[in-house]
């Protein structure tokens, strides 16, 4: 039912009250069970540190760049969601290249497994150890190298944090071509090993696109220099792609150049109020037929997402209550022109009933508390209980179905099924919530989520990878030779596979 259906004049004044939402508190979850006590899993045939190992380490990097206390692990122990726990008994923090070098060549003489941890924000279980592996953090890795201002391009270490590197290329009028809800934490290395994709996809592409050049330390410690800052280069086979999305099952990337772009002059933010996904998907395709040039961003948010920002974080929709809600992004070089643009097509899209309300602001302030409502989300839904979550892509017309279809599958065991996500990349996150951990929930969702997302013709992971919580079902999206090739690769970069074990391909 909608309430609250209202045509106001679009555009946000000073005087109203939808300024700011209220300040996001935070909370404490209990730790989680350890993911091998809690998961049917062989320890592979690994050797355990030992005192002589505890030796090299300590003259390579000194004792206050590793980390044996039990308490001070837990951080880099336990994921960002709190539910999987590693039982690794060291951290490591290079500073260097060749500190990683030596550390991998180390490792793989000695036959120690390795999980290599950026921000540790990766919600598919990748960056956390499942057993004792030793951790390498890039953290203490965060020196900017260059920025070519004229090019645009970005050289930097893996270990610098992504706000921090927009915040530097904000600076230079310039913008990073990557922004999600993590960007406080999460790390350069760690977005590109992910493939990750973010809120600005859709105007500035994936990382396949972005990175020029990496340097990667290969498992044996071979460091690798395909740090090429050039766009055109086709000597040969494109190796950094391999690495990029590949969650440090083939190599651990120490620095990254990166194409940056110009900061745009103007961004306007629309939030809009739409009956149902129907109404999402036309105004959708009049944006991309009215403004494609501008468009940055197009999100979706539907009714149980925004009752738990609500609920759990205090935030809330500042036109009221609808069905769907959709955030729209322009940016571009011409305030007026944009401006222009963005009404006149908001004003059709009312006109034709596409959206029943709405509120646009071109004011910092004012858009960044719109988008705090969408890019807070996440930390919303860790506290509604237990939270499955999944991340998937789809064609559009096949986009809202399958969160539907779970609703209808889990009739009264879950508390709540929603989507949000970014729409405009054709990718949704579905989320559901149960009052605490159940293997036969958990079973009645998986593979049943997976085969139905199959037969939509999506990706059981659009952006997240598949880590440890979805390695195993890798053979549902990719054929046997395709698999076949990729553990040729992986046996042929890491043959003593060292490097993220019991992740992506398992
Ligand atoms: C609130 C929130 C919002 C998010 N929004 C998005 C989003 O919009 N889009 C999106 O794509 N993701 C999103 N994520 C997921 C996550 O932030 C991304 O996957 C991010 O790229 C992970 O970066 P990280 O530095 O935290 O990597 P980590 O979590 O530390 O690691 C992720 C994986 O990469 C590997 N790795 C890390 N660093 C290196 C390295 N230097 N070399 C080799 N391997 C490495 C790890 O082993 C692991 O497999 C979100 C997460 C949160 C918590």
């Amino acid at each position: 039912m909608i309430k609250n259906v209202w045509k106001l004049p679009l555009r946000i004044s000073n005087s109203t009250k939808n300024n700011g939402f209220p300040v996001t508190k935070y909370w404490i979850h209990s730790q989680p069970n350890f993911t091998k006590n809690n998961f049917n899993i062989k320890r592979g045939n690994f050797s355990h540190v030992e005192e002589e190992h505890l030796y090299f380490f300590r003259k390579l990097l000194g004792e206050s760049r590793i980390i044996t206390d039990l308490s001070d692990l837990e951080k880099y122990n336990v994921d960002w969601n709190k539910h999987l726990r590693g039982a690794s008994t060291i951290v490591l923090k290079p500073k260097t290249t060749e500190e990683v070098s030596k550390i991998l060549s180390y490792c793989n003489n000695n036959r120690l497994a390795v999980c290599p941890q950026g921000g540790n924000t990766g919600v598919v279980g990748g960056a956390t150890p499942v057993f004792d592996e030793i951790i390498v953090s890039t953290e203490l890795m965060n020196k900017v190298i260059n920025l070519d201002e004229k090019s645009g391009v970005l050289t930097c270490e893996a270990g610098c944090i992504l706000q921090n590197m927009d915040e530097f290329l904000q600076q230079k009028n310039l913008i990073f071509p990557l922004d999600l809800g993590a960007k406080g934490s999460c790390h350069i290395g760690g977005n590109v090993s992910t493939n990750a994709g973010g809120l600005r996809l859709l105007k500035y592409g994936n990382l396949h696109g972005n990175v020029l050049g990496l340097e990667v330390v290969q498992a044996n410690g071979t460091v690798l220099d395909l740090l090429s800052t050039l766009k055109k280069d086709n000597t040969g086979y494109h190796l950094k792609h391999l690495f990029i999305g590949s969650e440090g099952t083939l190599g651990l990337v120490t620095k990254v150049a990166i194409q940056c772009r110009l900061r745009p002059k103007s961004t306007h933010v629309a939030f809009l109020g739409l009956q149902n996904f129907n109404q999402v998907l036309k105004t959708f395709y009049k944006a991309k037929q009215d403004m494609d040039e501008i468009l940055t961003a197009f999100e979706v948010i539907d009714t149980p997402s925004m009752e738990l920002a609500n609920e759990k974080l205090g935030l809330g929709s500042p036109i009221g209550d609808y069905p769907f809600y959709v955030l729209i992004e322009t940016t571009g070089s011409n305030e007026k022109h944009d401006e222009e643009k963005l009404d006149g097509f908001l004003q059709t899209c009312l006109n034709k009933n596409f959206i029943l309300n709405g509120t646009v602001t071109g004011e910092v302030s004012k858009y960044k508390a719109i988008w705090e409502v969408r890019e807070k989300l996440p930390q919303g839904y860790i506290k509604d209980g237990f939270v499955f979550m999944y991340d998937m892509s789809f064609p559009l017309e096949n986009y809202y179905k399958l969160v539907e279809d779970l609703r209808e599958h889990m009739g009264s065991l879950s508390h709540r099924v929603f989507g949000f996500g970014h729409l405009g990349d054709g990718n949704i996150h579905i989320q559901i919530s149960v009052k605490e951990f159940n293997q036969d929930v958990a079973n009645h969702i998986e593979p049943y989520i997976f085969e139905l997302t199959k037969k939509y013709n999506g990706s059981i992971s659009a952006e997240h990878g598949m880590g440890f919580l979805k390695a195993k079902y890798l053979n549902l999206m990719k054929s046997q030779e395709s698999i076949n090739l990729m553990k040729n690769i992986k046996q042929m970069l890491d043959p003593n596979g060292i490097l993220n074990p019991y992740k992506v391909l398992f």
